[in-house]
């Protein structure tokens, strides 16, 4: 909804919405399709749209399952490649171009890096507020990950004090919003250049924006809940200096504290 006085929002890219389901839908976990392209070299199909994740940002590919109409497969990974969303499938026989598939993903695996991804951000914004630094790396598998600070000192109070603040902005049940931001209004945003979205190239327009409303805004391509309340809770579970002005912090998320 556009306010007066303020240009209108921008749109998803043409098209995105109906290819790349899990761009403006995180919680589709199952999908019809075409399939567009066979690479039986590979052992790999291209489909007309998807709700699997094809991994970037620090965000794993998904895994799952696809069926058609004499078959079905694992999809055992998932990558872009030359413009399009490759799923390799483990099955003797892939489907042929033209087939209607349906796929499915695993969800169990997929959520748990929706949970771990937003509590990824919510340490940011944490850090952020905290110490005024920003992210300069690192890592995620399902359920854990970490990243690194430019800090200049690391200790174990420290990482105890950023547990109780995660989990502070977990009991806050913050919003988590997916916009999509024209350049001209991002790179003006504070929020967005300390993140070092405006040195993402000027052709992607308009960005895809996760916001954690108060508390972290950065461009991303991955898959988030929908309030801080649904990462349940998180152990800091490590630090360590990586060298001068160089830490890191390492995480898991947890059920709900009782
Ligand atoms: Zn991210």
């Amino acid at each position: 909804m556009a306010v007066p006085g303020n240009k209108a929002p921008a749109a998803p890219p043409p098209g995105l919405a109906e290819t790349e389901l899990f761009a403006t839908d995180a919680y589709r976990r199952d999908f019809d399709a075409t399939v567009l392209e066979v690479d039986r070299e590979q052992g790999r199909i291209a489909l007309a749209r998807t709700a699997f994740y094809p991994g970037g940002g620090g965000q794993p590919h998904d895994l799952g399952s696809l069926r058609w109409a004499d078959g079905a497969a694992p999809v055992t990974k998932v990558k872009r490649d030359g413009g399009r969303i490759w799923h390799w499938l483990d099955a003797p026989e892939l489907p042929g171009e033209h087939a209607e598939v349906f796929g499915e993903l695993d969800w169990d695996r997929r959520h748990l890096l929706m949970r771990t991804h937003t509590a990824l951000h919510i340490l940011c914004g944490v850090i952020w507020t905290e110490f005024r630094v920003a992210v300069t790396g690192g890592n995620m598998d399902p359920g854990k990950g970490r990243l690194d600070f430019p800090l200049e000192s690391m200790s174990t109070e420290l990482g105890q004090r950023v547990e109780q603040r995660i989990n502070e902005e977990i009991g806050a049940a913050r919003e988590i919003v997916v916009t999509f931001l024209g350049r001209e209004v991002a790179d003006t945003d504070p929020a967005l250049i300390r993140t070092s979205a405006n040195l993402i190239p000027a052709e992607i327009d308009p960005l895809r924006v996760i916001d954690i409303v108060g508390l972290d805004k950065q461009a991303d391509g991955g898959t988030h809940v929908l309030s801080t309340a649904e990462v349940g809770s998180v152990a800091v579970t490590g630090t360590e200096s990586k060298g001068k002005g160089n830490k890191r912090i390492r995480l898991e998320v947890r059920p709900p504290s009782a």
